[in-house]
């Protein structure tokens, strides 16, 4: 059984301004006093894991254990069926210190030309964990599915948006409105399963 969330402030441990914006707006309905891990001075824990899930029980559990308060952090990327799922959890490391995203796009733009591969499927994924002080967790994971184009499109989200097309649609995300992203995104999807388990009251 998921413990529940019985108010207070949450910690997001992340320091990507990108992904703090939408779990700000994702946790908005809910009554949570979200405060950043950057705001709390934390430092950034080493991505040491080999899986999404395992990073970011390691960021939650860092964040918990410098903080005292519960920690929600997120890891997520996206991962290229044709480059054997890569960037996967190396998604962030491919933009390099300058975090440079056009870099990192261009990155794998460059490796898909390369292997000749006609496959431009691509999948998007979230794991994300609620760590509590008292030690115990809670991992809920989302994923998106869909295909890459080239050149980028649009100026909205973060990261790499700009050149990935949802399933069943023609924008990226990078062209369409943050609430239509949230309908859909790997993070909306896997924020639907921890508001169903900790935050949603029951009517
Ligand atoms: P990390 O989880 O902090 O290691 O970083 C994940 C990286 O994956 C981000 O810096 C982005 O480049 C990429 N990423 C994760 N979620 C999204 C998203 O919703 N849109 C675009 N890129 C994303």
């Amino acid at each position: 059984m998921v413990r529940r969330w019985s108010g207070g402030r949450l910690v997001i441990a992340s320091h990507n301004p990108g992904k703090l914006r939408e779990i700000a707006e994702l946790l908005a309905p809910f009554e949570v006093e979200v405060v950043s891990a950057a705001e709390l001075g934390l430092p950034e824990p080493e991505e040491t894991g080999t899986s999404f899930a395992a990073n970011a029980s390691l960021k939650a559990r860092a964040a918990v254990e410098s903080a005292g308060i519960p920690a929600l952090a997120d890891d997520s990327g996206v991962s290229v069926t044709a480059l054997g799922g890569a960037p996967g959890i190396y998604s962030a490391r491919w933009a390099g210190p300058g975090k440079d995203f056009k870099l990192a796009m261009q990155k794998v733009e460059q490796e898909l030309a390369a292997c000749g591969a006609a496959d431009r499927g691509a999948a998007f994924i979230c794991a994300l964990t609620l760590a509590w002080p008292a030690g115990t967790e809670a991992a809920f994971e989302g994923r998106v599915e869909g295909q890459l184009v080239w050149p980028p499109r649009g100026t909205q989200g973060f990261g790499y948006d700009p050149m990935f097309v949802p399933e069943g649609y023609d924008i990226t995300f990078g062209q369409m409105e943050p609430a239509a992203k949230h309908a859909i995104s790997h993070r909306a999807r896997a924020f639907e399963k921890l508001v169903a388990a900790v935050f949603k009251t029951d009517p």
